[in-house]
C-alpha cells in the first residue's frame, strides 16, 4: 500500500530556519502579548497585504467573530451556507440572525443578484466567503451595501495572497478575515488576521484581543483573550519568506489536475478568473451526472489510501446544532453543489505522479 495522501500537507520552513527564528525567545522569555515576533510579523503582513489596519489573532474564527462584534450590528445578516461552519457560528454567536442566500453555480460564492430580495428593515450586514480563494463579486456586493447602508465582512480564510486587478483582497469590504491555520495556504500553526478599512475599529480590537487593556491599569473594553503567541508569529515569519515559492509549486500541481480532468463529461473544475492573481489553495471538483457519484469516488480513493474531503458538506444551514431552524431547500444551488463536490489533495510537495494516479482512479 502506498503512503497515505491527505487532502493537505502543512507547509513548514526547515527545522533550522524555524529554530533560528525562535532562538532569542529563550533569552527574552517573552512568549506572548505583542512580543518582537508578533510585531515583526504584523509589519511584514501590512506590507504584504498592502493593508495598513490589521490585527493578528489566535485563530481565524476568533478574528471573524470579533470583527463582526466590532461593528455593533443588530438584526439580520445576509450570508452563504456554502462555507465553513465558522462563518455561520460567528454570526449566531454574535446573537445575529443569518439569512442564507444561494450561491452562483460557477464559483460557488454568494450570488449577488439574489442578495437584494433578502434585505429587510432588520438587515445590517453581508458576511460572504471567498470560497476556495475564488473571490465574491466584490463590486456588486459593494454597490448593494452602499445602497442599503450595510456593512460587508468577508470570510477570506481561503484567500490569503489573492489579488483582484493587482489589489490585494484585504483591501475590500469593511473587514476581511484570513485564517492562518496549519491546513491553510499560509500558516502560523494556528492564527488569523483581520484587515479593517477603519483605523479606529482596528485600534480598538487590538485591545479587545488582550482583555480590553489599554494600559497596565486601564481596561476600557470588555475584551477577551484572542492573542497570537510568539512561536506562532515566528512560524508566520518563516512561512511568509517561502509563500511565493509555495504558490508557484501549488500552481504546477493545480494545472496538472486541470489538464487531466478538464473536458471530461460530468466533471467540473473552477478555473481562476483572468483578472485574479490566485493562490491555488484548493482543488474542488464537482461530479455532475458523472458515471459515478461523489460518494463512490471518495470511497474508491480511500481504498487507495487517498483522502479527499467533502468540503463543504453539509451546508452550514444543515448543522445539527441549529436544530432544523434553516431550510436548505431555500438555497437549492448550494444544496446541490454540496452533495456533488469533492476537494482533492493539493499541496506544494504533492508529486505530479500522484496527481496522475488520483486522476486515473477518478477516470477509471
Ligand atoms: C479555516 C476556516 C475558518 C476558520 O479558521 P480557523 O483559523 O481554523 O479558526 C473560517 N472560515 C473558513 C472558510 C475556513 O476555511
Amino acid at each position: 500500500m502506498k503512503k497515505p495522501i491527505n487532502v493537505t500537507w502543512t507547509s513548514m520552513p526547515s527545522f533550522q530556519e524555524y529554530t533560528k527564528e525562535i532562538e532569542e525567545l529563550w533569552d527574552s522569555r517573552w512568549l506572548s502579548n505583542r512580543g518582537v515576533k508578533h510585531i515583526k510579523l504584523e509589519n511584514l503582513l501590512i506590507e504584504f497585504l498592502g493593508a495598513p489596519n490589521i490585527a493578528l489573532f489566535a485563530n481565524g474564527h476568533l478574528g471573524l467573530e470579533l470583527a463582526i462584534e466590532a461593528f455593533h450590528l443588530s438584526g439580520e445578516v445576509i450570508t452563504t451556507p456554502f462555507t465553513h461552519v465558522s462563518t455561520t457560528h460567528s454570526i449566531i454567536r454574535n446573537r445575529l440572525k443569518p439569512v442564507f442566500c444561494d450561491i452562483n453555480p460557477l464559483d460557488y460564492t454568494i450570488d449577488p443578484d439574489l442578495i437584494e430580495e433578502k434585505i429587510t428593515e432588520q438587515t445590517t450586514a453581508i458576511v460572504a466567503t471567498h470560497v476556495y480563494g475564488h473571490l465574491c463579486d466584490i463590486q456588486k456586493i459593494d454597490k448593494i451595501a452602499k445602497k442599503y447602508n450595510l456593512r460587508v465582512i468577508y470570510d477570506a480564510a481561503h484567500a490569503f495572497g489573492v489579488e483582484l486587478q493587482g489589489v490585494n483582497v484585504a483591501r475590500f469590504g469593511d473587514a476581511s478575515m484570513f485564517s492562518l491555520h496549519a491546513t491553510k495556504v499560509f500558516n502560523t500553526i494556528e492564527g488569523g488576521i483581520v484587515a479593517f478599512q477603519d483605523e479606529k475599529i482596528c485600534d480598538n480590537i487590538q485591545h479587545i484581543i488582550n482583555f480590553g487593556f489599554t494600559s497596565h491599569e486601564t481596561i476600557d473594553f470588555v475584551g477577551t483573550n484572542a492573542r497570537m503567541n510568539e512561536f506562532e508569529a515566528a512560524m508566520g515569519i518563516c512561512n511568509l519568506r517561502h509563500f511565493n515559492d509555495e504558490v508557484a509549486k501549488r500552481k504546477r500541481v493545480y494545472y496538472r489536475y486541470v489538464e487531466q480532468l478538464e473536458n471530461i463529461e460530468g466533471i467540473r473544475v473552477v478555473l481562476p478568473k483572468e483578472d485574479i492573481k490566485y493562490n491555488f489553495s484548493y482543488l474542488p471538483v464537482v461530479f455532475d451526472k458523472y458515471k459515478e457519484s461523489r460518494d463512490q469516488i471518495i470511497d474508491k480513493l480511500k481504498s487507495d489510501n487517498i483522502f479527499a474531503r467533502k468540503y463543504f458538506y453539509p451546508l452550514t444551514s444543515e448543522a445539527t446544532c441549529y436544530n432544523g431552524e434553516f431550510d436548505s431547500m431555500l438555497t437549492p444551488i448550494a444544496k446541490d453543489i454540496s452533495v456533488k463536490i469533492l476537494t482533492l489533495p493539493l499541496y506544494s510537495d504533492l508529486d505530479l505522479e500522484d496527481v496522475e494516479r488520483i486522476c486515473k482512479i477518478i477516470k477509471e
